[in-house]
Order: structure tokens, then sequence, then C-alpha cells
């Protein structure tokens, strides 16, 4: 495929503000590899992959039409996929409006012609990549995340690993 030099990769996520950013940081297990940074932590909603301004302008047309509410879940379990090594937490619960905003932020971007890979969604936050043991049942956690908003995010290598930069946000509302 052609590269083009305006293309971004960018994908859609939740992003938590500092209190819960810092109590999901504190899950992470210290023995653990290639922790994620706590700046980076986030719960991807959208992957778009490399997208050219022209077709961003045309997704974010659409996005600033949804109407959707704000919303509130539990970070309560963790997994650990063994293929890539991710060790993770997410909610055992999804509520309705994530469902909800994950289908209408991905038929934007049907819309705007970008494909999608078709998994299925499992709203989580990476906490280590390249873990190569099942990591040991934890404490358990509850950790509770007001959703008033979503973001639209910039994935770039920096010369420290990945970099995330949160581009534009969009606000939930009472719908
Ligand atoms: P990862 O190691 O999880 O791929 P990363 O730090 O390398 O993340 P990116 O590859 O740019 O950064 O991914 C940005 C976000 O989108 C991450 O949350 C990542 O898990 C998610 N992501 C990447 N590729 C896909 C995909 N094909 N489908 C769904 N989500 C994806
Ligand atoms: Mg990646």
């Amino acid at each position: 495929m052609q590269e083009y030099e305006d293309n971004k990769r960018l994908f859609f996520a939740l992003w938590p503000d500092e209190g819960v950013r810092r109590q999901l940081h504190e899950l992470i297990p210290q023995s653990l590899s290639r922790p994620t940074s706590a700046q980076n932590i986030h719960i991807t909603l959208v992957f778009l992959g490399d997208i050219s301004s022209a077709v961003l302008a045309q997704l974010t047309h659409c996005i600033d039409t949804l109407k959707s509410p704000s919303f509130t879940f539990t970070i309560d379990r963790y997994g650990w996929w063994r293929g890539p090594g991710v060790y993770w937490v997410g909610p055992r619960d999804v509520p309705q409006p994530m469902l909800q905003l994950f289908e209408s932020i991905r038929s934007c971007a049907v819309k705007a012609g970008i494909s999608l890979d078709s998994r299925s969604f499992k709203p989580h936050a990476t906490l280590a990549r390249k873990v190569r043991q099942r990591p040991r049942a934890r404490h358990t956690f509850n950790i509770h995340w007001q959703v008033n908003r979503f973001v639209l995010v910039e994935s770039m290598q920096g010369e420290g690993g990945v970099e995330y930069c949160v581009l534009r946000e969009w606000a939930l509302g009472e719908w």
C-alpha cells in the first residue's frame, strides 16, 4: 500500500483522568517486563490504523454528530494473552452505553471508508507486554471509572518507545 506523508496512526480511546490513571498504574506488579508507562494507560475503543487527513476530516464530521451518554464502569478483573504476552485489566460488566459508543464510532469509520478488523470488542487496559508467564492472581480490586469523554489519539514511535498524543476529545452527555 502506498504511504502518504500526512497519514497518522490513529485510534479512539477512553482516556483515564489522573486519579484513575494512578490507580491503574498501581496495579502493575513490579516484576513484570515492559510495563506500560502511566501516561500511556488507556482503553482502545476503535483502532483505525494509518489514516489520511482527508479521511480523518470525513470521519470527525460523523463523530461530531454522535449523541452518546456518559457512563460509569468498574475495572475489576485482569487477564493475560499468551501470544503477545499482554497483561491487562478490564471490566467484568461492559455497560450498554460503552458498547453503543463503540458501535457508533465503528459505523462512522466504516462510512468514511476505513476498513476495520472484525475482532470483537474486548475493552481492556494493557498494563504490561511480553509477559511470558501467567501472572499470579492478585488481590481483588475495583476501580470506578466515570466516563465523560472519549478521545482521538495519535500513536507515534518516540525514542523511548511508543508515545500517544491526544488530538481531540468529545464530551459524552445526558441524552
Ligand atoms: P500494542 O503493543 O498493544 O499494539 P502499541 O503501544 O504498539 O500497542 P499501537 O500499535 O499504535 O501501539 O496501538 C494503539 C492502540 O490500539 C493500542 O491500545 C493497541 O492495543 C490498539 N491496537 C493496535 N492494533 C490493533 C488492532 N489491529 N485492533 C485493535 N486494537 C489495536
Ligand atoms: Mg502495536
